[in-house]
């Protein structure tokens, strides 16, 4: 994700696009076949941005490729617009511009729903082309005549036509749009593309405005596919009404799986595949149409036995000669480490993050408690999870709640922070009323938990993880920052390194979540909700699932952690609760039973009737 020699990667693509006529004419490579793979490499480009990297299927991307076509295509033939380069522009813009209107649409639901409005849509697309269009587009004709495009030197006219002459610009294009899209990618909004893909949920609960980076990838994958498919009329001399067509977005996913999703190479190189195996079949074997049967199976092979494509295939082989775990698939979490014991270097930086400061965004002027809750209530139907709840936290407070299992201690947390609403009641933050807004507006005003089950972005390291909760915060819920590097970011490093000394992670920094201990990846999700320095911190059983002897561990991160912020801690352990809160408040049922210090609390009597039963003596000890 965030790579050491960026370059690198630019300088290689240059060299392959230089080398490849130099070298495939003498493989007998035809050149339409080249040029072909870099127009389906440039339209995955995309593709791989919307599916790769933010988790995205859509099997519509045919009706950005035929709009930007036709769009340029028209323009170039019977509209009389002289400049090639400048119509395919506009061919781009105008797919761009129907990615955002469809994506605005589309991205209302997601999953299934998502991938069946955008099939809906491409044939709607198709119909309209076909259709009410006809005159423009030239219905089942196309349109004829497109002109290639050439460059005025001053001194001379370079002419791209056909063949290994159109290689040139083709392969100009393709470096352009694997430059912008490596830039996307390792910029804040690729980052964030990938947390979505991870966990929209948690993305959004740290505060990123998950639709709009999702219609931003929708917009990216429509402007690449518009590009594409003017460069198809290019190509061809000539628009096709079957670029409309629904086996062109099926044609793109399959070469994309082919290639390796979430590689930004995978399409050009599963175009590859697909156009050299065509053509060996059918002309070299003389298979005719059957060439789709061997298509087929090296399909299924490929799923079977390259799960993540044949770049992934490469990477987990090159992993796996570098001696790193392959870190393509999510695996089981490694056996626990020892608990990590904290050294005196330690110990002293935690004292360091422990200054780290929480955000400041009370209303001029407000000196009232941090959060004050009124008659909150909420129903699921029949079910009351709550009831008439009043609740108020003074700031620096650090506040316990305890109840048994079913008294609606998450489902509170749940509505603080905006998570679900409440069926009544108000929730009032730092003098603002927050009731009926969204979790990520909440986080971004400096309210935020963590959870229960942990919610982490899964195949990302513990940095990167940290480093998707920081970002929300340093640059608000949306930014388009394409362009820009990461490290660019004022902050963003001190941010995360002051996160995992405070979590306790520093010697897992590089490590994917997948292969954490239980208990760090507790103490993970933890630092998630601190990475967007809140001020208020709400978590929701820290404790649960840990041994001991990392109870003893974590209450100890926790005692760090709350100094100078305001926290609420939901936990089952009440001997870990009694000795690090000043306060605790008692659910029952979804109403509070009783509130009081620890010691108030152990000697109430109706908590122990009510709360522990049969067991009084556990309060009393
Ligand atoms: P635990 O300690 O086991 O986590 P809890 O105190 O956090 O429990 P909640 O999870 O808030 O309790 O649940 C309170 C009640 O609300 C339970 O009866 C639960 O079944 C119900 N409930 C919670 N969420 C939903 C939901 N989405 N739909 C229907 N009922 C729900």
């Amino acid at each position: 994700m965030f790579t050491k020699r960026p370059l690198l990667v630019e300088a290689v693509t240059a060299a392959v696009l230089i080398a490849v006529p130099l070298v495939l004419p003498y493989l007998d490579a035809a050149p339409n076949t080249v040029n072909r793979i870099l127009v389906w490499g440039l339209f995955g480009i995309g593709f791989d941005i919307l599916f790769g990297y933010t988790g995205l299927l859509s099997f519509g991307q045919s009706a950005f490729y035929g709009t930007g076509g036709f769009v340029a295509a028209y323009l170039l033939t019977r509209a009389g617009f002289p400049n090639v380069v400048l119509a395919l522009i506009i061919g781009m813009m105008a797919a761009a511009l129907a990615g955002y209107l469809i994506g605005l649409l589309a991205l209302r639901r997601t999953g299934i729903y998502f991938a069946m409005i955008t099939v809906a849509i491409a044939e709607i697309f198709f119909f309209v082309e076909f259709n009410p269009l006809a005159d423009f587009t030239g219905g089942e004709n196309g349109l004829p005549g497109v002109p290639t495009p050439s460059l005025f030197l001053g001194f001379t006219t370079l002419k791209f036509t056909s063949g290994w002459s159109l290689y040139p610009f083709l392969a100009f294009c393709y470096f352009i749009g694997i430059v912008i899209a490596l830039r996307i990618v390792r910029s804040p909004v690729g980052a964030v593309l990938k947390a979505i893909r991870e966990n929209a949920l948690r993305a959004s609960a740290v505060g990123h405005d998950v639709r709009a980076y999702k219609v931003t990838a929708f917009v990216i994958a429509a402007a690449y596919a518009g590009l594409a498919g003017g460069l198809l009329g290019v190509l061809q001399g000539f628009m096709p009404p079957d670029a409309f067509m629904f086996d062109t977005s099926g044609q793109l996913i399959m070469q994309t799986a082919i290639g390796g999703r979430g590689t930004l190479f995978g399409p050009v190189v599963g175009a590859a595949v697909w156009l050299f195996l065509q053509d060996f079949l059918q002309a070299s074997l003389g298979l005719g149409a059957a060439w789709k049967l061997v298509l087929g199976l090296v399909f299924v092979l490929l799923v079977f036995f390259l799960r993540q494509g044949i770049i992934g295939g490469i990477r987990d082989l090159y992993d796996v000669v570098r001696g790193r775990a392959a870190r393509a698939e999510p695996q089981e979490p490694a056996a626990e480490p020892p608990a990590p014991k904290l050294q005196a270097h330690q110990a002293v930086s935690i004292q360091t993050a422990a200054a780290m400061p929480p955000r400041r965004h009370a209303l001029d002027g407000f000196e009232g408690p941090i959060l004050q809750a009124r008659n909150l209530t909420k129903r699921y139907g029949g079910i009351v999870a709550n009831a008439g709840v009043d609740f108020t936290v003074n700031h620096g407070e650090l506040r316990g709640i305890i109840g048994p299992n079913g008294a609606g201690k998450t489902t509170f947390f749940k509505m603080l922070t905006c998570e679900v609403p409440p069926t009544s009641g108000t929730i009032v933050f730092e003098g603002r009323d927050i009731t009926g807004m969204s979790v990520t507006d909440v986080c971004q005003l400096g309210l935020t938990k963590s959870y229960q089950v942990n919610q982490l972005f899964n195949r990302l390291t513990v940095r990167e993880n940290l480093t998707i909760a920081a970002l929300a915060e340093l640059r608000g819920k949306f930014r388009l920052d394409l362009l820009r590097d990461l490290s660019g970011i004022r902050g963003l490093d001190q941010q995360v390194q002051r996160t995992l000394e405070l979590v306790n992670l520093t010697g897992r920094t590089d490590t994917p979540v997948s292969q954490l201990a239980y208990g760090e990846k507790r103490r993970l999700e933890i630092g998630l909700a601190l990475a967007s320095s809140p001020s208020l911190l709400l978590l929701d059983e820290p404790l649960a699932g840990m041994s001991p002897r990392e109870r003893v561990e974590t209450v100890r991160l926790l005692k760090n952690i709350a100094k100078g912020r305001t926290m609420i801690i939901i936990d089952h352990d009440m001997d870990s609760l009694f000795e690090l809160t000043g306060r605790i408040t008692v659910l029952q049922e979804g109403r509070v039973l009783a509130e009081g210090t620890p010691d108030e609390i152990k000697a109430n009597v109706r908590v122990q009737d009510a709360y522990l039963g049969g067991v009084n003596g556990a309060l009393a000890a």
